[in-house]
């Protein structure tokens, strides 16, 4: 017999379960929602938010670095202790915030983990609760790697609040969490390696791009090691030592005073026994339809990083939350629009990507524009000193429209926007020609680059 009985219950308190308990409850609805951990999940508590707030104090070293004798006397000083400082300052209110916000739009709170009994039914701590409509957003997790020694390799959430910084760092898996965490040691003194199992870091991101802020990398002091398996990591006196094999299948090791673990993210899905509510898995979560119902069970809607849909960023959360809501409001009506989404590594400087890569558009297209170039030495980045400015910018040459750009530079994250919105609407290369920008500004090098 249930404790509870709700229209609908939400399992996961961050960025996407919080969107649908709250709209949900606007609408009339009896919702409830529960958090097995803090509430406000990964994006604003150990991903996006805190990395960015660390980050920043990396941009005033970078600029710093960048303009010595050019102006720039010294190269400030910079405190990991006040940087975390400053860091917890918006880590702290959101627990307290986010369950405050639920509780107003009259979301009942749960804490506990939620595991499915029946195709309705789910137990949450010594609770049953009875839902027609059950959301999983339960967000991913990072891949357990299946190695001796896996124990002593930390991650991501683990840099983010680290004390005090090492001396020397291994991050193993080159993808935008490992290059970013890369990029804030390195500019804060750690010896840094980046261990990367295939040809180059960064996969899904521009080729030739990638390539030069690898070598830019290299000048900061970052050491890559490329196709390589880690195989062990084994616990020394003073340093841990990380045994990989390369493709000639040389066995080698690094040693480190840290390792972590960035080689990627699965579904957070162990504790919800999604086989007793018969919810299946696809490639890369658990399985949806065009409505994010998922395909076996159709009381369970999902969305979030967990589902077998989009990519896994916080972008991404609106959408899916929105087709979501509207579904379980209206009844299936609303299929996901899979919109033109923008990623970023961030970074310094930062490299940014939307829309169809080279070989995507080569392919989906009869004749492609790629207006591929160094620009380093325009106004912009020599007014900043920056030593990397690059961009690629693909556009069907039959309608002049633009379906993909690449940039890597300073402030790239937010130029690229621009061309999400020119990919979203359609727009030709003479269409944003016409667009008035300010001068003299990053902006403005879009006219330069079309
Ligand atoms: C280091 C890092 C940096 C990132 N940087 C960026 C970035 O710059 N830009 C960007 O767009 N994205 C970034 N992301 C990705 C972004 O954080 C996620 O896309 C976003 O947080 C996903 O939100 P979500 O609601 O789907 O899942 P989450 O925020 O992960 O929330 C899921 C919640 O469900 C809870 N939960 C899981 N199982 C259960 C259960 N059985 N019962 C109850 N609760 C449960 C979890 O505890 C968790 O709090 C980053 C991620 C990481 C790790």
């Amino acid at each position: 017999m249930a404790n509870k009985k709700y229209d609908v219950f939400v399992i996961g308190g961050g960025s996407a379960g919080q969107a649908v308990a709250n709209s949900c409850a606007n609408e009339g609805l009896k919702v409830a929602i529960t958090e097995k951990r803090e509430y406000g999940g990964t994006c604003p508590l150990r991903g996006c938010d805190p990395k960015k707030v660390l980050l920043a104090s990396t941009e005033v070293l970078e600029l710093a670095t960048d303009m010595k004798g050019k102006g720039v006397l010294n190269i400030p000083e910079f405190s990991w202790k006040q940087m975390q400082k400053f860091k917890t300052s918006f880590t702290k209110p959101i627990p307290s915030g986010s369950i405050d916000n639920l509780k107003d739009n009259g979301v009942d709170i749960y804490e506990g983990n939620a595991s499915f009994l029946t195709e309705n039914t789910l137990s949450v701590g010594d609770k049953i609760i009875e839902a027609s409509k059950i959301v999983i957003a339960t967000g991913l997790k990072p891949i357990e790697l299946p190695i001796d020694g896996a124990k002593y390799m930390k991650t991501s959430e683990d840099f983010l609040s680290l004390k005090k910084l090492p001396k020397s760092m291994v991050f193993v898996g080159g993808g935008y969490i490992g290059m970013e965490f890369a990029h804030i040691a390195a500019r804060c003194g750690v010896k840094v390696t980046v261990i990367h199992s295939h040809e180059k870091p960064l996969d899904g991101f521009d080729p030739d791009l990638v390539d030069k802020l690898i070598a830019y990398s290299k000048e900061l002091g970052i050491k890559f090691i490329l196709d390589a398996k880690v195989d062990k990591v084994v616990k020394g006196k003073k340093k841990f030592k990380v045994h990989f094999n390369t493709d000639n299948s040389k066995a080698e090791h690094v040693k480190a005073k840290m390792v972590f673990n960035t080689a990627g993210r699965v579904p957070n899905i162990e504790s919800l026994a999604v086989e007793n509510g018969n919810v299946t898995e696809g490639k890369k979560g658990l399985a949806v339809n065009d409505y994010l119902q998922s395909t076996t069970n159709k009381s369970v809607y999902i969305c979030g990083d967990v589902s077998d849909h989009g990519l896994p960023l916080t972008s991404m959360t609106g959408p899916e939350s929105k087709t979501v809501i509207a579904n379980i409001v209206n009844g299936n009506k609303t299929k996901i629009d899979t919109p033109v989404i923008p990623s970023v590594v961030y970074t310094l400087p930062n490299m940014a990507s939307v829309g169809y890569s080279e070989e995507e558009a080569k392919k989906r297209y009869k004749n492609v524009i790629v207006n591929f170039d160094i620009a380093t030495d325009w106004f912009n980045a020599g007014r900043i000193n920056a030593p990397l400015y690059g961009f690629k910018i693909i556009i069907n040459e039959r309608t002049n429209e633009i379906v993909g750009a690449h940039i890597v530079g300073p402030h790239a994250g937010e130029t690229i926007n621009l061309f999400s919105m020119a990919i979203k609407m359609g727009m030709t290369t003479d269409d944003v020609k016409e667009v008035v920008f300010t001068y003299p500004s990053w902006s403005y090098d879009l006219n330069k680059m079309l």
